[in-house]
């Protein structure tokens, strides 16, 4: 491909990006996941226009999204039956609401690159985690969207240090409870309080009632306080939120929470040097654009625990679907 045809091709890929949460709107997905439909029977049932179904279909078709049959019906595959309703489904990430939330954002971009704030501020006039808490819709489908990122790297985690060495563990900004549920279930003895804002916690969809009898709820905001008296205090996707006068504060309350011979453990992408092709990297401008935080190296993460009064002690690398490593510190 030609310079120019790639860069073409790549800018192009917005078409596909609507394309695909627009059938996930419009319940097409939902439709052919149930049975294969031609595009003139879903325009009957779904309100819409036949031959821009079609010609919809046939491009998201090309990708291995919906595979059509010699009869001009569209049935389901394994990437479109992610966009349909069911436990394994992204759908809630591409819905409406979110998306209209993530496009305003988008054209905001120009102030990102001026000012080095976040686009997400100038479109909707307040940050990122306040506009989350003022809309419980909004709200609602960020936990989901988070729980959703999370559920396939929880068990990694769980997996890549040794919990049972220690008798609590709080899981700070612990969202859903995702992470605690993976952890209680491999190490039976530990204690678990699971801390977020009030509202995150209306609903710990990941912890059972066998789980719930020995993880406490607490809600609170992490920058005033996080619960005191355990061994073992965990920040899974929280300080590349922050900036690093926030990110300070956040371990030092930590630290001060945290008994004798505790350790704090920074769950993160690690932004690595060089420019190979990098996921984490887009994830950063992500970042950018909605909050003030970042992707960090070792060494920030390193440079930060000090101004906090810890010493980063080892890094444990996750396994795959992971990619996030296990920052560990101590006093
Ligand atoms: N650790 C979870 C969730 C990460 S998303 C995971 O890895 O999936 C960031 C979390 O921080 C959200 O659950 C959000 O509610 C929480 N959070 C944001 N601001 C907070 C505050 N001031 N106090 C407590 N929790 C907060």
């Amino acid at each position: 491909m030609s310079p120019a045809g790639r860069i073409l091709h790549i800018t192009g890929q917005v078409q596909l990006a609507r394309a695909i949460a627009l059938v996930v709107e419009t319940g097409i997905a939902d439709h052919i996941e149930g049975h294969a439909h031609t595009p003139v029977e879903l325009a009957e049932s779904l309100n819409l226009h036949a031959g821009a179904v079609h010609r919809l279909l046939r491009m998201l078709a090309a990708e291995g999204i919906f595979a059509e049959d010699e009869h001009g019906r569209f049935h389901p595959t394994p990437l479109s039956s992610v966009l349909a309703s069911g436990p394994a489904s992204i759908r809630d990430l591409l819905r409406q609401p979110w998306q209209d939330i993530v496009w305003a954002t988008y054209l905001q971009m120009p102030h990102t690159l001026k000012t080095g704030e976040p686009a997400f501020d100038a479109a909707h006039g307040m940050p990122f985690f306040d506009f989350l808490a003022a809309n419980p819709e909004a709200g609602g489908l960020f936990d989901a969207a988070m729980a959703l990122i999370s559920e396939p790297e929880d068990a990694s985690v769980a997996e890549a240090f040794d919990f049972g060495a220690y008798d609590t563990v709080v899981d700070v900004g612990g969202g859903r409870g995702g992470l605690l549920a993976a952890i209680l279930r491999r190490y039976s003895d530990i204690q678990a309080v699971l801390f977020d804002q009030p509202q995150v916690l209306e609903e710990p969809s990941f912890l059972d009632d066998s789980l719930l009898r020995r993880c406490q709820l607490v809600p609170g905001d992490f920058f005033s306080e996080v619960p005191a008296g355990a061994d073992l205090y965990l920040l899974k996707r929280i300080l590349h939120d922050w900036t690093d006068a926030q990110v300070v504060t956040l371990l030092r309350n930590c630290r001060d929470a945290m008994l004798a011979g505790g350790r704090v453990l920074v769950v993160e992408a690690i932004i690595q040097p060089g420019n190979a092709p990098d996921p984490i990297k887009a994830q950063d401008v992500g970042m950018m654009l909605l909050t003030h935080g970042r992707e960090r190296t070792v060494a920030e993460y390193s440079a930060l625990f000090e101004q906090a009064g810890l010493t980063l002690r080892a890094v444990h690398p996750t396994a795959e679907p992971a990619r996030v490593a296990v920052i560990e510190a101590a006093v």
